[in-house]
């Protein structure tokens, strides 16, 4: 599909070079022959001129109407006219060659520029895509395992109301979890669009990561695990939502990948136009092996052993770094396992 979009605009570009170039060339072409018109009269008057032995002035008008009578209205004679069909030949011939080798130089370039124009839609239409993909497979193995468990359930006919109950709860369980991929799905379907459509004005960022730290507190307490802020007052430029997002979706993990008894801390520190956010957690840790990919979309590392009783579905860390990415940030990230993680971020305070 590409391959022939290439060639389509590559034959675009030619076209239009094509036509400015002949354009060109019969404007060259015409007001060429004129002088060479001009001068080839000019040389006829002043051989006449010799030959009939009258004087010529220095400057003398092209019509000849201030010319001694005799010397008016001459055109080329005919050898001096042959000089002149031969002279337009020239300029023709010679343009031709000029068109020819722009139209080949310009095919060239063309088709270069059109696959650098084109590359990059190329790149987006394959990430689209491989997103889609992605998405429709993790939203087909639990509505799989929905649809089965309705079934069965249907053609359960000793079927206690009990246990009917027991399965819509265990169903509703699915379809919120179902939810929330979605919702997340969409969330970074939306940053990956239009980073730039976000409301950057100046927020206080301490307020935004007490928000955070509102909503996650239960599940922390639920959990048994503690978490530790020292935040100080900042003014930052950012989208409000989305940094509460991010601070959450980290927050959110260090509660899930920590045991009951650890500890979260979230510590931010100013300077030189930066903050720089550090959220370290006592949890399972990350393998060596998964820290280059825990930010891409849909993975979970196989080292966390928590990771069959945790829920999730890889996409946190990809939003995290989504949002990070749109306020001009940068995030690291350091562990070892058994012992704890910690992610840095560091995001500008201006735009
Ligand atoms: P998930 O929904 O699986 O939590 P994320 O994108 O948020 O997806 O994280 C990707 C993977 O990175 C997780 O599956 C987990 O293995 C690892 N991870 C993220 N945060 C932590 C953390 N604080 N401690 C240990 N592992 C983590």
């Amino acid at each position: 599909m590409f391959k022939s979009a290439r060639f389509k605009l590559t034959a675009w570009y030619l076209l239009i070079i094509i036509l400015i170039s002949i354009f060109f060339s019969a404007a060259i072409y015409f007001r060429v022959s004129q002088e060479l018109e001009i001068g080839f009269r000019r040389a006829e008057i002043r051989q006449r001129a010799g030959e009939l032995g009258i004087p010529l002035p220095g400057r003398w008008p092209i019509g000849g109407e201030d010319l001694d009578p005799r010397l008016q209205n001459e055109g080329p004679r005919f050898f001096l006219a042959e000089d002149l069909e031969a002279a337009k030949r020239h300029v023709a011939f010679n343009l031709l060659i000029i068109d020819i080798a722009i139209l080949v130089i310009s095919a060239g370039a063309g088709y270069f520029l059109a696959g650098k124009t084109l590359r990059p839609i190329e790149t987006a239409l394959e990430e689209q895509k491989r997103f889609v993909a992605d998405a429709s497979h993790e939203l087909r193995t639990p509505l799989t395992s929905l649809k089965t468990s309705l079934e069965v359930a249907l053609r359960d006919k000793k079927m206690s109301a009990m246990q009917a109950k027991k399965l819509l709860q265990s169903n509703l369980e699915d379809a919120d979890n179902l939810k929330s991929l979605t919702d997340k799905l969409l969330s970074l379907a939306r940053y990956q669009s239009n980073g730039k459509s976000r409301h950057f004005e100046k927020h206080n960022l301490a307020a935004i990561i007490q928000t955070a730290y509102d909503k996650i507190l239960p599940l922390a307490k639920k959990k048994g695990v503690e978490i530790e802020l020292h935040v100080e007052d900042t003014l930052i430029e950012a989208d409000q939502t989305s940094l509460e997002e991010m601070v959450l979706i980290f927050l959110d993990n260090g509660v899930k990948y920590t045991v009951k008894g650890g500890k979260i801390k979230l510590t931010t520190r100013t300077g030189g136009g930066y903050v720089s956010m550090e959220i370290e957690d006592t949890g399972v840790g990350i393998a060596e092996k998964d820290i280059p990919y825990i930010f891409e979309r849909f993975y979970r590392a196989d080292s966390s052993r928590v990771k069959e009783e945790t829920s999730g579905f890889g996409l946190g860390l990809a939003l995290a770094k989504k949002i990070i990415e749109i306020h001009k940030g940068v995030v690291s990230v350091s562990s070892v396992l058994g012992k704890g993680t910690t992610f840095t971020i560091k995001l500008p305070l201006k735009h």
